[in-house]
């Protein structure tokens, strides 16, 4: 089987398993679980922040950060292709009673500040203000799309002008800082807070993380507690978090596998596929006259796996379980069910 459905499809390494197995514990809800602090500090000095929080996935990272920056009934910025608005169930209305405001962040999924201006709402009478923008970072949607510090940079600081915070979604940020060749503080540097995953290319079974300032993490912390996500000996998921801080160098494979499948399959009559920046391939099948559901139906057969982005769009993820040689394998299959 070639699982090219997520990078989330990773097993943990022996180190990771160790490191469950032996981590020192304690309660985490009182912070004295030591390697959660570890992790936390460790994390929260990958990305250049104060402090850090380690909750159990990214949409609890983003829905905590969410509600931690806004009060109730104010409006939230957001890309109309983005992780919180499309993959979340809706989480800031349910969770946290928040109107969302989407812009259409084109190509490559980042406002520009011209568009955050507009997407604006003063607070008066009858409008509810405008209380964050969130951007994201590698673009899920968009294909993995690597967002330049540069970018990030304006679309925050038109936010800024206006008092309005903002929140990274940074599941893959680290996908994005290596395919830039830059250090992920870099991309973070603009924002107000950020949430990564350890669980997608780095490989961890479980766990995220959201940084911030140390009086934003202390507040999220309350908040985490609300959404019941206040975890006890957390070390034991928490020592393999650590391990999968180590892997970011790493992910480069990961992208060089992606550039190898997207090119094979890019070379096939009916496929057509753009090169990637990190780690996510979007396949559009229209000329193969398959939509995406029966083009990985047959793929399915072929011990082939991958996932419908839209009628016609197939997204293959690349990661540490799937090496070189399983993607030119991936690219025969393909060809073989076409
Ligand atoms: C995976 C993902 C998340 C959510 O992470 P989970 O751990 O699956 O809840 C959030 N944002 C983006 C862009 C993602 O790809």
């Amino acid at each position: 089987m070639i699982d090219l459905r997520s990078d989330t499809v990773t097993k943990p390494d022996e180190a990771m398993r160790e490191a469950a197995a032996t981590a020192p514990v304690g309660d985490d809800v009182y912070e004295e679980d030591p390697t959660v602090n570890e992790l936390e500090a460790e994390a929260a000095d990958l990305v250049g922040m104060e402090d850090a929080l380690f909750v159990p996935t990214g949409t609890m990272g983003n829905q905590v950060a969410v509600r931690t920056h806004t009060d109730r009934g104010q409006e939230v910025l957001s890309g109309r292709e983005s992780h919180v608005v499309k993959w979340e169930l809706g989480g800031m209305a349910q969770l946290s009673s928040l109107q969302v405001r989407t812009f259409d962040g084109g190509e490559r999924g980042v406002p520009t500040p011209e568009q955050v201006r507009e997407g604006y709402v003063a607070e008066d009478l009858h409008r509810p203000g405008t209380g964050l923008l969130t951007l994201e970072n590698t673009h899920n949607s968009k294909g993995g799309v690597a967002i330049t510090a540069e970018e990030i940079a304006a679309a925050a600081s038109a936010a800024h002008d206006l008092d309005v915070p903002v929140h990274l979604d940074g599941a893959r940020v680290f996908n994005a800082a290596v395919s830039l060749g830059v250090p992920a503080s870099d991309l973070t540097d603009p924002v107000d807070s950020v949430m990564f995953c350890l669980s997608k290319g780095l490989g961890a079974p479980v766990g995220s993380i959201l940084a911030g300032s140390a009086e934003f993490i202390e507040r999220a912390r309350r908040n985490r507690k609300l959404f019941g996500g206040g975890m006890r000996q957390a070390g034991i998921i928490a020592g393999p978090g650590l391990q999968a801080l180590g892997n970011v160098e790493r992910l480069a494979e990961d992208h060089e596998n992606a550039r190898t499948l997207a090119a094979g399959l890019d070379a096939l009559d009916g496929l057509s596929a753009a090169e990637p920046d990190t780690n996510i391939v979007l396949v559009d099948t229209t000329e193969s006259g398959l939509t995406a559901e029966a083009f990985l139906d047959r793929c399915g057969d072929e011990d082939v796996l991958g996932s419908a982005f839209g009628e016609y769009v197939v997204r293959f993820c690349t990661h540490w379980d799937v090496d070189e040689a399983a993607v030119e394998r991936a690219v025969e299959r393909v060809a073989s069910v076409l």
